[in-house]
């Protein structure tokens, strides 16, 4: 059996190269992630280039995720490492210069303006934590609640009720606009706080342009689910920043909540940072770290992500194959059954007849009935994905098999849970193309001779809506 739960990786200064990319893929990355805080923004489309050649290689469909800056306020640079006690005192000042110890700059004009007194900051990752004590007329007065070692430029993290920064910015505007001309596929969008926030992107829909992918690590954008996940092709349990913005007894919680609201409405979500931390310099995983992974599956998530740990560890294919091998196992306990039930008591409580639309019903028939005669496979024909990622909602116990003519909906679909994205050369009459992908996928070892799979379809090639269902015995 395929593994289900899908993982992204992020491609850094440890894995630049074309024969790392490669091995990272046979290790079982699913997705790409170029980081667009680091490094500039030409090297990222150099990487694009690469990974497109690298999925050529390997004969399998690699997606990559831009995942834009968002308003990040950083530190100026430190002359020299730091460390930082608890009860230290540091001068916060507004501006671009270097930061010495004891007074350091802060990129954000409107920092006096915005930070009051009793305010937290965090600097990093979020484990030095400092509290505003004092409010002058050019400088805020910190105190270092936790401390740690500061080097380079750090970010800040600035609780996002208090800044006045909206997403996207104009540089996050700008490198979207080179990743749409690059062709990439999805993009993520950090700090979002409304659903107005995702539509100011103002891409195209999917799959003709990218799948945005709002990462939910603010305050405001927890409040404002929903709306946000509705705006979205998909969503980021961004536990880094959501982390340092919520209690984090707190955060095993909203990931669970954010998860379950993103499959009812049938988008893929990623679980985020952190997961295999300790792998950036260790050879094998935490147990704690073993077990995010395998809890995150249950949880329901679309995909695992990686983030310093191969972007600037010491062995991403290695990484790669640790979460995927964690990620499989822990697809063989998942509750499979669950899932599907919920989305119907759901839908049998809440909807009035008459009020459902055509992907809704069809997907949930085929799940049904997919699962009463224990169908081998569900194929489903989708020119966008949408209905590939519909099936998905019901996390069946038979594989998804996405076939679509569009390149770029093969390559989203690398991020959705459960499908092996397939491409066909186009869609046909409708009897014609069920039998050309049940050929492809028997060719291709997913079904065999007398099998009994599920074929998801449109009517014709010209119409957009699924709505014709076959169960055949494969020929
Ligand atoms: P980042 O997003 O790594 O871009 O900050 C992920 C997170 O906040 O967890
Ligand atoms: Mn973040």
């Amino acid at each position: 059996m395929n593994r289900r739960t899908k993982i992204i990786a992020t491609i850094g200064p440890s894995c630049a190269d074309e024969t790392t990319m490669k091995a990272m893929v046979e290790a079982g990355m699913d997705v790409a992630r170029l980081n667009l805080s680091h490094g500039a923004i030409d090297d990222h489309l150099e990487r694009l280039g690469q990974l497109r050649k690298v999925a050529e290689v390997v004969g399998r469909p690699i997606g990559v995720l831009a995942d834009l800056p968002g308003p990040k306020v950083r530190l100026g640079s430190l002359e020299s490492p730091l460390a930082l006690a608890v009860n230290d005192e540091i001068d916060l000042v507004p501006g671009d210069g270097m930061s010495v110890a004891g007074r350091f700059t802060v990129g954000y004009e409107s920092l006096l303006a915005d930070i009051h007194v009793g305010d937290k900051l965090a600097i990093g990752d979020g484990s030095i934590v400092l509290q505003v004590i004092e409010h002058n007329n050019d400088s805020l007065r910190v105190q270092v609640l936790f401390g740690g070692n500061v080097q380079g430029r750090p970010g800040l993290h600035i609780p996002s009720d208090r800044l006045r920064l909206a997403t996207p910015t104009d540089v996050d505007l700008k490198y979207l606009d080179a990743m749409i001309e690059a062709d990439v596929d999805m993009v993520a969008l950090s700090f979002v706080r409304s659903a107005h926030d995702v539509r100011r992107a103002g891409v195209e829909p999917a799959p003709r342009g990218p799948l945005i992918v709002a990462k939910i690590e603010t305050r405001a954008a927890v409040e404002n689910l929903d709306g946000i996940i509705s705006e979205s092709g998909a969503i980021m349990v961004a536990r880094g920043d959501l982390g340092t913005e919520c209690s984090i007894q707190d955060l095993p919680h909203l990931q669970k909540s954010i998860i379950s609201r993103c499959i009812a409405l049938g988008r893929p979500a990623i679980t985020a940072t952190q997961m295999l931390e300790s792998m950036i310099t260790a050879p094998s995983p935490t147990r704690a770290e073993a077990s995010d992974v395998a809890n995150a599956v249950f949880d329901g998530t679309s995909a695992v992500m990686l983030s310093a740990e191969t972007a600037i560890g010491q062995d991403p294919a290695h990484v790669v194959a640790t979460m995927a091998s964690i990620a499989h196992r822990a697809d063989q306990e998942f509750n499979y059954n669950r899932w599907g039930k919920d989305l119907q008591r759901e839908h049998l409580t809440e909807r009035q007849s008459g009020d459902s639309d055509v992907t809704d019903v069809m997907t949930m028939a085929t799940w049904q009935a997919a699962r009463e005669i224990g169908a081998v496979a569900i194929c489903c024909i989708s020119r966008s994905g949408f209905t590939v990622r519909a099936i998905a909602r019901f996390r069946p116990q038979a594989p998804i098999l996405g076939f679509s003519p569009e390149d770029r909906t093969v390559r989203q679909l690398t991020m959705s849970w459960g499908a092996t994205p397939i491409k066909i050369d186009r869609i046909d009459d409708n009897d014609i193309t069920a039998l050309k992908v049940l050929e492809i996928a028997k060719a291709n070892g997913h079904i065999r001779t007398g099998d009994i799979v599920a074929v998801l379809g449109g009517s014709s090639a010209t119409v957009g809506a699924t709505d014709t269902l076959r169960m055949v015995r494969c020929p």
